[in-house]
């Protein structure tokens, strides 16, 4: 397969509350040529929440099965009480056909994918400040008190890995998020190395190359 119509693997990391889903949500309404990669969890499945859509359900005994027949592309261990995984056969399949795939998942999973995918492009989302992630995640109302104190002080330290990542979107507004991404996917897509067939064809006939 040619290298330059492989699809770009995104990997979309926030804080809890900060507002992935939504964002995520209307960049694939608006971009066709995007897939939203569903990950496995083992976590219970929420009110409003579809096994397939948001996450794929599974039990402990079925994920660590899946561990050890190598069909996560990264998998974590997320507030030390739940699995999640990235299915890799997915995501490969979709990067093949020439489309965007878009993992929503948290930091450690996002550097691990860019150990094993170095094209990967990482960007952050982060609240325009702590008191207006607190204040969403109380709104959101799908956690306890508890909850969302240990879900604030994780996203703490989720912030301070900002500075590894390739990109940092501030959710300011839905729109506004969704078309700062979109401008680093437009960047990230008109680099040269991604490119070289369109260079090649212009300098086909060129005697001078640098
Ligand atoms: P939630 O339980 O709120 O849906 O997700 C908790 C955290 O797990 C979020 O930061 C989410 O991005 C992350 N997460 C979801 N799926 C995956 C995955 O496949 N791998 C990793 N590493 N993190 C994930």
């Amino acid at each position: 397969m040619d290298e330059n119509s492989k699809g770009l693997l995104i990997v979309i990391s926030g804080p809890s509350g900060v507002g992935k889903g939504t964002v995520n949500r209307k960049l694939l309404k608006d971009n066709p040529h995007m897939v939203f990669s569903v990950s496995v969890t083992t976590r219970s499945k929420r009110e409003n929440e579809v096994d397939g859509k948001e996450y794929f359900f599974r039990s402990e005994e079925e994920f660590s099965q899946m561990i050890k027949d190598g069909e996560f592309l990264e998998y974590m261990r997320v507030f030390g009480m739940f699995s999640y995984g990235t299915p890799r056969a997915f995501v490969n399949e979709q990067l093949n056909a020439g489309n965007d795939v878009i993992l929503e998942i948290d930091v450690q999973g996002g550097l691990r994918v860019k150990e094993v995918c170095e094209d990967a492009v990482l960007i952050f989302l982060a609240p325009p400040s702590m008191e207006e992630l607190k204040a969403r995640l109380v709104e959101r109302g799908t956690e306890d008190e508890h909850s969302i104190e240990r879900r604030t002080e994780v996203a703490k330290d989720e912030m301070r890995c900002i500075s590894y990542y390739d990109y940092v979107v501030v959710n300011s507004s839905i729109g506004q998020a969704v078309k700062g991404i979109e401008a680093i996917i437009h960047a990230e897509k008109s680099r040269v190395k991604r490119s070289s067939d369109l260079i090649t064809l212009l300098l086909e006939g060129c005697d001078n190359i640098c």
